[in-house]
């Protein structure tokens, strides 16, 4: 058996799926993406993103603005866009320039549009467990790739290093919720965590989201466990993830490969949250 957990193979089903669906809808789920300056990493998510849309019969639309937009061009654009009825979807992508204020934009989408899943109600709801919001695309990527690998999570031991807002933070709501394909008992680890390899190494999964390449060698991971690997790190022209992948495969019982692991899952993820509210 492979250990290899395959994003990429999973994310075209679902983007197969979503793409019948989107195909029996007279009028296509639209996703405006919004890019504030030049970022080449930014951009590059922003046409993936763009891709996925073409993949599956979403309407996108890319708006660039230079980086000298004003927050309150920014903010009417956005209350164009929530009015906009062939509009489902905003995603504003970060990160912004420093004079405009990332919390201000993200309240500013209307929560319903809001794919990220980013504004404080559908935080809320999330911690919550109230399934009527949008989830947070990366950590619910990675609930659905290990749903999908068959990995159990009920009463495994989930450590997540890293603890942002976008990924360790909501990754930790949704994996401990009471509810199938979770009920996990999660550790978060972050800069000021002591003993993180002790830690680390009692892990049944092991998340590593911290943007430092190699940053999870052999010496931090219990034999058998699972992998996920969550970096995306830009490293002598390659793409890298956070853990040190070839020392790695022969302790774990499976890994995500970076690329064609979280990511792929991310893009699926938010094309599904476009369309919550259309099928
Ligand atoms: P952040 O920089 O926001 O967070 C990194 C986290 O790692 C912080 O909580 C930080 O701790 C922790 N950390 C940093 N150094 C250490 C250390 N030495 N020991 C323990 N913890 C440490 O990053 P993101 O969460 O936004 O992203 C993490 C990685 O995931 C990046 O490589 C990013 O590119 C990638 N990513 C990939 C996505 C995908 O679709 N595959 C989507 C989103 C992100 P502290 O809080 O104490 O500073």
């Amino acid at each position: 058996m492979t250990k290899l957990i395959d994003g990429k193979k999973i994310a075209e089903e679902i983007m197969r799926d979503i793409k019948a669906k989107v195909t029996s809808l007279e009028q296509k789920p639209g996703l405006a993406l919004l890019l504030v300056g030049d970022n080449p990493a930014s951009l590059s998510y922003v046409r993936a993103k763009k891709r996925g849309c073409a993949a599956t019969g979403i309407v996108s639309t890319l708006l660039e603005f230079p980086t000298a937009l004003k927050e309150s061009e920014l903010l009417a654009k956005i209350e164009d866009l929530n009015q906009d009825p062939s509009i489902n979807g905003i995603l504003v992508q970060l990160p912004l320039p420093p004079h405009i204020d990332e919390k201000k934009v993200m309240l500013a989408i209307d929560p319903k549009k809001d794919v990220d899943g980013f504004h404080p109600l559908n935080v809320g709801k999330m911690l919550l467990g109230d399934s009527s919001g949008l989830l947070p695309c990366t950590p619910q990527g990675i609930k659905v790739l290990l749903e999908k690998s068959q990995i159990a999570v009920a009463g495994k031991h989930v450590v997540i290093i890293g603890r942002s807002n976008i990924v360790g933070k909501p990754l930790a709501a949704i994996l401990m919720q009471k509810k199938p394909g979770c009920n996990a008992t999660v550790t978060i680890c972050h800069s000021r965590t002591e003993n993180l390899l002790a830690i680390a190494r009692s892990a049944d999964i092991l998340v590593a989201a911290i943007g430092s390449p190699h940053f999870v060698g052999p010496h931090m991971i219990k034999p058998g466990a699972v992998l996920i690997d969550v970096g995306i790190n830009r490293a002598n022209g390659k793409i890298v993830g956070d853990v040190d992948f070839e020392a790695a495969l022969p302790i774990v019982s499976q890994i995500t490969p970076v690329p064609g692991g979280v990511g792929p899952m991310t893009i699926a993820m938010l094309l599904q949250n476009t369309c919550k509210h259309r099928f």
